[in-house]
């Protein structure tokens, strides 16, 4: 008798999501009293969140791939490398606009999955991969099956479906505080829907760049940017501004006080758990998302530096 015929084997679509919630005891040092929690998101098979959004969005699309269309979207990384795993598992082409100046790690990745990579204008930053899949898709619109990440609500319910829940499970409910960072707001609007649904009285609070040219990659700086049309800033209870340099130095600091090799988002998400802590009172649950590892920032200037 064949194996295969004995055993059901994992397939890289069940093997996303259900990530630890890791408890960050460096960080509650400052803030005694109040408990801070990350989801480790770097565990999913692509290596982030995305992986969650990526995989309902291509199930959405799924008879238009079948049919031989090609994935096309705008990301500034994780949500391509989700789109380019899920297309080489199960071989559908994927093709990409992203900002040239993306790490060359991201680039390697996407091209190591086979995927078709369009680089745009780094002065645009996202915006401009934005414009770029845009046109591509009106000028060929029967090639294509354009998921569009920004307006799509299968994005928002990924985590409305599996993020929340987890978080609910593995707190038991009992948080007090959701902190996220922004970028197509995915992540934070259908965690956030979810969450208030179960309990009203928890509070959410939303995280961006504080300026318009900034190094935290994934986010979003709403006012000079292209709003997503999923993003409902209702939702927010409040929504704190962080800087570059001050989310670098918390990455440093998440390596050497709680183990933790995140990226650059992660950094700008515990800086903000860490303000909204020192205003919580004794008893209080922070919890947040680490998006992504550090493998794809390692060749960044910032971890020479010494705080
Ligand atoms: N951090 C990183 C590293 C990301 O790639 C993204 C996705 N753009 C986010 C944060 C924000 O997630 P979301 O798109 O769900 O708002």
């Amino acid at each position: 008798m064949l194996i295969s015929e004995r055993i059901q084997p994992s397939r890289i679509l069940d093997l996303i999501g259900n990530t630890p919630l890791l408890r960050l005891s460096g960080l509650e040092r400052d803030v005694p009293g109040v408990e801070i929690y990350a989801k480790a998101e770097w565990l999913n098979p692509g290596g982030s969140v995305k992986d969650r959004a990526a995989a309902r969005m291509v199930a959405a699309g799924s008879h238009l791939l079948a049919q031989g269309r090609v994935l096309l979207d705008a990301t500034s990384g994780n949500t391509g490398i989700a789109y380019a795993m899920l297309g080489a598992a199960d071989q559908f082409p994927v093709e990409l606009c992203l900002p040239a100046n993306v790490t060359v790690e991201r680039k390697r990745i996407l091209q190591a999955y086979g995927a078709t990579l369009v680089l745009t204008d780094p002065l645009e930053s996202s915006d401009g991969a934005i414009r770029e899949a845009r046109r591509r898709f009106a000028v060929h619109p029967d090639r294509y099956y354009y998921p569009d990440q920004y307006n799509n609500p299968a994005n928002w319910l990924a985590h409305y479906e599996t993020t929340g829940p987890e978080i609910l499970a593995q707190t038991s409910g009992r948080l007090t505080h959701f902190v996220a960072g922004l970028g197509t707001t995915g992540t934070f609007t259908g965690v956030a829907r979810r969450l208030r649904e179960y309990n009203p009285a928890i509070r959410f609070v939303s995280v961006q760049p504080d300026s318009p040219f900034h190094g935290l990659e994934g986010l979003k700086h709403m006012d000079t940017a292209i709003v997503p049309g999923i993003y409902d800033p209702a939702l927010a209870d409040e929504d704190l501004r962080v800087g570059t340099e001050e989310s670098y130095a918390m990455v440093r600091r998440l390596a050497r006080e709680d183990g933790l090799l995140v990226g650059i988002s992660s950094g700008a998400a515990a800086l903000a758990c860490l303000r909204v802590a020192e205003r919580a009172r004794a008893g209080d649950a922070v919890v947040t998302i680490f998006p992504d590892g550090a493998a794809k920032y390692l060749s960044e200037r910032f971890w020479e530096e010494r705080d």
